[in-house]
């Protein structure tokens, strides 16, 4: 029997809708190849253009679909001239998670051996691991609205046992699956700066209490800046990083750094109910209505979302499929006949897609 699922689809500004359109002609071709599941796609009209037409960034209507979808899937949103009134960026992707409580947002890290990074990698080795930024608090706390007076400006750092709790128990979890699926040692690796600040030692605390509950799995410390070091020397040892909200906003460029840069950089915000799948850069002014951009960390989150979705719902050919499709963007990055010029090719949008059609459904 299939089962459908409903995708909110959200699909933004800039090259917003030009790394859209061929995702979802891929997710469609493989539901349908399928016969465990199907998907349904609705609009979901949001950001900054949205915003010039209407006067409204995040739409209630469009809000609702999302709430009641059983994903999302959402492009770059925001453009740099378009602001609210009060000066403030327009990013409805901010909004939801905020609303939607997305706690975990999560970064997978990958380089398979003969992948161009600006690293030196040793023969045979490659790199795969997962960072978990904290995405609700943090650093980013009191996010533009901290105080300020004339010769002072603070900020706070909000670390609260609920949301530590969800997020370390998320980590472990995803440190369980990756371990069955064969592709890390299944450890997780909290990544603070408990010797100088007591909102960390906390943190810590209810890192080592979650850990506790995992005898099965591996757990360790870092401190972030040795973190930094680490992930340029020895890339390969981590498998989950679990780290605050800021100091993950920062490891995380990094990270798509690693990788070669931006355009092949997925993530996802995940709740307890709902979760956003979003490549990590954004709307790209630069480049957008030309054809130019690398539709890869778009499909690269869609293949997180079947992931999600698959293991939610005990579905394992939603699974394998979200394998299978981040194993095609990776054939087609390896292979580097059909790149974009962001990662030194010569390709535009329409045959860097296709390329993950071939790879999926001919080669
Ligand atoms: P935001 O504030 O929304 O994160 P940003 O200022 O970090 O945006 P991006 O829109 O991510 O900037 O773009 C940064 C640079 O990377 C730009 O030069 C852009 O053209 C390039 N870039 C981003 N995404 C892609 C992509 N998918 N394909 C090709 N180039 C991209
Ligand atoms: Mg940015």
């Amino acid at each position: 029997m299939k089962k459908n699922f409903d995708i909110a689809v959200f699909h933004g500004d800039g090259i917003g809708p030009e790394i859209m359109a061929p995702t979802l002609a891929i997710l469609d071709r493989m539901a349908k190849a399928s016969d465990s599941y199907g998907l349904t796609f609705t609009d979901a009209p949001a950001g900054a253009a949205h915003y010039v037409e209407t006067g409204e960034a995040l739409p209630v209507a469009s809000m609702d679909r999302a709430r009641n979808a059983d994903a999302i899937l959402l492009s770059a949103m925001g453009l740099p001239d378009v602001r609210y009134a009060d000066g403030t960026e327009i990013s409805p992707q901010i909004d939801l998670r905020k609303a939607l409580t997305l706690f975990a947002g999560v970064r997978p890290v990958r380089v398979k051996a003969g992948q161009r990074t600006p690293l030196n990698m040793p023969a045979g080795r490659e790199i795969d691991f997962v960072l978990i930024r904290e995405s609700t608090e943090g650093l980013f706390h009191t996010q533009g609205c901290g105080e300020m007076t004339e010769n002072e400006a603070r900020e706070t750092l909000l670390i609260t046992r609920d949301i530590s709790e969800k997020l370390f128990k998320f980590a472990f979890g995803l440190a369980k699956q990756r371990k069955a699926a064969g592709r890390g040692p299944g450890r997780v690796t909290c990544v603070d700066k408990a010797n100088v600040f007591r909102a960390f030692a906390f943190f810590r605390a209810m890192f080592d209490a979650e850990a506790a509950q995992h005898p099965d799995l591996q757990a360790d410390h870092a401190y972030v800046d040795a973190t930094a070091l680490w992930m340029i020397q020895k890339p390969w040892d981590f498998d989950v990083m679990v780290t605050e909200n800021m100091f993950g906003d920062i490891l995380s460029d990094l990270g798509a750094g690693l990788m070669g840069g931006l355009g092949l950089a997925p993530s996802a915000d995940i709740g307890l109910d709902h979760a956003v799948f979003q490549p990590c850069h954004g709307s790209a002014p630069d480049i957008a209505g030309r054809g130019l951009a690398n539709p890869h960390a778009m499909i690269l989150s869609a293949a997180m979302m079947l992931d999600w979705l698959g293991v939610k719902h005990d579905n394992a050919a939603m699974v394998a499929d979200g394998t299978r499709l981040r194993e095609a963007v990776e054939d087609v990055v390896a292979r580097g006949t059909a790149l974009t010029r962001d990662l030194g090719g010569t390709v535009g949008t329409a045959r860097a897609a296709d390329a993950v059609l071939d790879a999926l459904f001919v080669a």
